[in-house]
């Protein structure tokens, strides 16, 4: 019964941090994504072992335990969808500590990303994975989704720079992955494993991340043109001419009149298109790739290139881009927030289907993203209380992902799967392929008790956004 196992939660978790009325819980039926579901109780954890008690529990009552930290996700991955609790950890972020002797942080599960970046740049080193949610988001949604960022185009992303986890394994057993080497090939490799495992394999607890020199200097460029499918051959084009942007990120003309709508940042909102690059490296190097960039991107067709000189006229710039999700909700009040991620020469292709899936089920469909690295972010602005325009929405969605995956493609290429592309994960990776990912859950979590009822489809499940 709901309360028995509730009564042994209050002796393991203090009064003000375990939650159980409705009210107390409501919030944490939400996340960035779509659907609301309600827990029983909301543990928000403070050590490993309080983490490691609750999933003993669990393990014995068969209760459904989901982790969370701000619950930013994109893809629905901290939603109680069957119940039990949510296992808080955002308020745990005692621990951010730099070693620039090793060049490491180690790091308590809640420490909000950008609070990395500022510790680290207090030593003149760099975390480089910069998600768009970083002044929000914890390190350990991040770790758990494998987030990127517009960095993620010269220098990776979350999983590149971590080397040793502490986790508590769904069956209460805590145990550590890699350490503080930059080498370590010793067994199978459970830390990269655990990260992108989107809360199903095991409890993040800490995490040891590399660290890198700061770049002595950073420029930006912001260029403009005429149609999409022409930026989308530029950042091809560029990725392909001996220049390595840290950051090429593009915005179509729907975001540029959102976010000059919502908060005017000077945008141009005349054009159907707009690059922000990011240049990093020795000073003089970079004055010569600016030269190049410019020089490439004139032959490329752009309409206007400008180069700010001072480095708050570029700051200004690139919060703008930030503002872009923000921003188009102020249209219609649901957004459906897609990460396909196709082959950097593919780009093109990509924004011309993009383009031609907009007109033909009459949507709001805007697109901007990582495009550097292949990773759009089309989003439908629509409303989900309108039935007949939230069936288009699922054609529309089912179609993006078909036409990501025929480009050599993936559903995915930060946002994880969750409940939102649960539906479409054999159109990737096949069923034998799910069946291998479904025996590491298995002989990780015999009793499917941390995270069900995410990524894998339930049979003949499809993707459903009409509230019935
Ligand atoms: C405006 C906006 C912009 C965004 N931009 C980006 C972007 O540029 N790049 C990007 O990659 N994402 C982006 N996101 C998505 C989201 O911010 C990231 O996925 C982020 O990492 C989630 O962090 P969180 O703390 O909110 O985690 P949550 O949303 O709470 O949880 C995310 C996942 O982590 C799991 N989890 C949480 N804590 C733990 C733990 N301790 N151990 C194991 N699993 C755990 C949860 O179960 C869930 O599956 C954006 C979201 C928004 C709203």
């Amino acid at each position: 019964m709901a309360n028995e196992w509730i009564t042994e939660l209050r002796v393991l978790i203090d009064d003000g941090r375990l939650l159980t009325s409705p009210a107390d819980c409501y919030s944490y039926s939400f996340d960035g994504s779509f659907g609301s579901y309600l827990p029983e109780a909301v543990v928000q954890a403070q050590s490993t072992e309080e983490v490691s008690n609750v999933l003993k529990l669990a393990n014995q009552r068969n209760i459904p335990v989901y982790p969370r930290g701000q619950g930013t996700s994109m893809s629905g991955g901290p939603l109680p969808v069957k119940g039990g609790i949510v296992l808080d950890v955002s308020q745990w972020n005692e621990r951010l500590d730099i070693y620039p002797e090793d060049m490491v942080a180690v790091v308590s599960p809640g420490v909000i990303t950008s609070d990395i970046h500022e510790k680290a740049n207090e030593h003149e080193l760099m975390y480089p994975p910069d998600p768009s949610s970083s002044h929000v988001s914890t390190i350990a949604g991040n770790l758990a989704e494998n987030s990127g960022g517009p960095r993620g185009l010269k220098y990776g992303v979350t999983k590149d720079y971590v080397i040793g986890l502490e986790v508590v394994t769904p069956e209460g057993n805590i145990i550590r992955t890699g350490g503080r080497t930059i080498k370590n090939v010793t067994g199978y490799d459970l830390t990269k494993l655990i990260i992108g495992s989107e809360g199903m394999l095991g409890v993040i607890t800490e995490a040891t991340l590399k660290l890198i020199p700061k770049p002595a200097s950073v420029r930006t460029l912001m260029v403009t043109f005429d149609t999409l499918v022409e930026a989308g051959g530029a950042i091809s084009e560029l990725l392909t001419s001996n220049i390595f942007p840290s950051k090429m990120e593009l915005m179509d003309q729907a975001s540029l009149q959102a976010v000059e709508q919502y908060s005017a940042a000077g945008l141009p909102t005349d054009v159907e298109a707009l690059i922000l690059i990011e240049l990093d490296g020795h000073p003089l190097a970079l004055e010569e790739e600016i030269q190049q960039t410019v020089t490439l991107c004139r032959q490329l067709g752009a309409r206007d290139i400008s180069v700010p000189e001072k480095p708050e006229e570029a700051k200004k710039l690139w919060e703008a881009r930030k503002q872009v999700s923000p921003a188009i909700v102020q249209w219609k009040p649901t957004k459906v927030a897609e990460d396909i991620t196709v082959p950097r020469s593919k780009i093109p292709d990509m924004c011309e289907r993009l383009i031609d899936i907009r007109k033909r089920y009459q949507l709001h469909l805007v697109v901007f993203g990582h495009a550097g690295d292949g990773n759009l972010h089309p989003n439908i602005i629509c409303d989900k209380r309108d039935h007949e325009e939230m069936q288009r929405v699922e054609q529309a969605v089912e179609e993006i992902f078909q036409s990501a995956v025929q480009l050599g493609g993936t559903l995915s290429g930060e946002h994880g799967i969750g409940t939102m592309k649960s539906p479409f994960m054999e159109m990737e990776l096949g069923q034998t392929g799910i069946d291998m990912m479904k025996r590491i859950k298995q002989a990780w979590d015999p009793k499917d008790i941390l995270n069900p009822g995410k990524m894998f489809p339930e049979p003949g499940q499809k993707l459903v956004l009409r509230d019935d």
